[in-house]
């Protein structure tokens, strides 16, 4: 085939798939049920992919975003391809309210099938091996109604303490894991482990025997850093699926300065080894972990000034990894802030120099590429955080032979895309 005819016949199958994601082609419509093979989250086709959402609140404390509305903004806003419902067991939660808090739950789960995403069950718990038989009951209810939706995910054990997994957690695993694959034989189920979810490399030399287990890594970038990656490779080395249900960008505190560097670098890790992820937390709670300011709405429909810094980051990491596996992100967000971001340049065709002009109402991470129309990124104009204002950059086509290229400007909260071409 000829070289034209190839790009003719890429760009239709560029087009047929944008075509089907814009015509609302959900998530789990494209992945189906789920599966763990070789360490690794599979797909239905076999593929590996990987997650990225947020985690709700304790459920009892900051209940107010378990809902259909606020689980379709996380959804559309922010791209997330999963939630997690962490339901609080101690501290006043399902272990004296259970109707409550189930109802919660189930309100959480029905909103993901809805919206066709993944979703998350948590049994919110540092002390599970004391309420074994709430458990039971509690995961018993969750796999008969929705154990045959690929939506469903299992999480039985938030974060034991420093206790024993021979003698304790993998105890209470083989009596969780039993009990759900007695009604759902697959849908995968996320195994805590000792150290707040950080033994995964201890766990993974005396695995629990069944088959879709993944193990819970939770992290906080102020506390937790290479030495965690370095468990978790090794843990990944010896036959362990890995999920970061929950990690946060403070130190494990969920309080004080942001560690952006270090999550940065977590962020890479699990993008390389497709480690699915839950962000801690969507809550107005007076914390910095949290993604909202106090009192932003339980219904969604978030602008910027609702957002924590935490948030934004947050935010954007799920955005960017999701544009990768197609997720539609050619909207402005924040639509009701017109005028918060404008791109133009100048001249256009050019010939040894052209001028981008980015005007921003708010400081932000802008990232500026071009790319050839075989889809090559051919430079990297600017890619960092921008303060408030008018900003030019200047292109220099050194390099570059004459022709058409595609520009993309990303921002926290918008993509543009333009063409400008290049007359040497
Ligand atoms: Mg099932």
């Amino acid at each position: 085939m000829n070289k034209p005819m190839r790009f003719i016949l890429m760009l239709i199958v560029v087009l047929i798939h944008f075509r089907a994601v814009a015509a609302g082609e959900d998530i789990v419509d494209r992945w189906g049920q789920l599966r763990v093979e070789d360490a690794q989250i599979v797909n239905e086709a076999g593929t590996p992919v990987a997650l990225r959402g947020m985690s709700l609140f304790w459920s009892q404390w900051i209940g107010k975003y378990y809902n259909a509305q606020c689980v379709e903004w996380l959804k559309e806003d922010w791209k997330c391809t999963v939630v997690r419902a962490a339901m609080a067991v101690d501290a006043d939660g399902y272990l004296v309210h259970p109707e409550t808090e189930m109802r919660k739950v189930v309100e959480v789960i029905e909103a993901c099938i809805g919206q066709g995403i993944y979703v998350i069950v948590d049994w919110h718990d540092h002390e599970a091996e004391k309420h074994v038989e709430a458990a039971i009951e509690f995961f018993r209810e969750i796999a008969q109604s929705y154990g045959d939706e690929p939506n469903l995910i299992y999480e039985i054990y938030n974060e034991p303490l420093q206790i024993s997994w021979p003698n304790v957690v993998k105890p209470y695993a083989d009596t969780l894991v039993a009990e759900i694959r007695s009604i759902d034989p697959d849908n995968i189920i996320i195994v805590g482990t000792p150290t707040w979810s950080q033994d995964v490399d201890v766990a993974a030399r005396n695995p629990v025997l069944a088959d879709n287990i993944a193990y819970a890594v939770h992290f906080y970038s102020g506390t937790h850093t290479q030495w965690l990656r370095n468990k978790s490779t090794n843990a990944m080395n010896n036959g362990a699926a890995l999920f970061a249900s929950e990690w946060g960008t403070t130190q494990s505190n969920g309080d004080g300065p942001l560690y952006l560097d270090e999550t940065d670098k977590w962020i890479d890790y699990m993008d390389e080894h497709l480690i699915s992820w839950c962000n801690w937390s969507i809550a107005d709670k007076n914390e910095s972990s949290a993604a909202l300011k106090p009192g932003a709405s339980a219904a969604g429909g978030w602008t910027e000034d609702d957002l924590t810094e935490s948030g934004i980051y947050v935010r954007e990491q799920i955005i960017a990894f999701n544009e990768k596996i197609g997720t539609p992100v050619e909207t402005d967000h924040f639509a009701d802030q017109p005028g918060s971001f404008t791109i133009r340049h100048y001249p256009n065709p050019f010939n040894n120099l052209t001028w981008f002009e980015l005007s921003i109402a708010s400081a932000r991470h802008v990232s500026l590429a071009l790319f050839n129309l075989q889809g090559q990124r051919v430079k990297t104009l600017i890619d960092d955080y921008l303060s408030p204002g008018v900003h030019r950059i200047p292109v220099q086509p050194a390099g570059l032979p004459s022709g058409s290229y595609v520009y993309r400007c990303r921002t926290s909260y918008e993509i543009r895309t333009g063409s400008i071409q290049l007359v040497k």
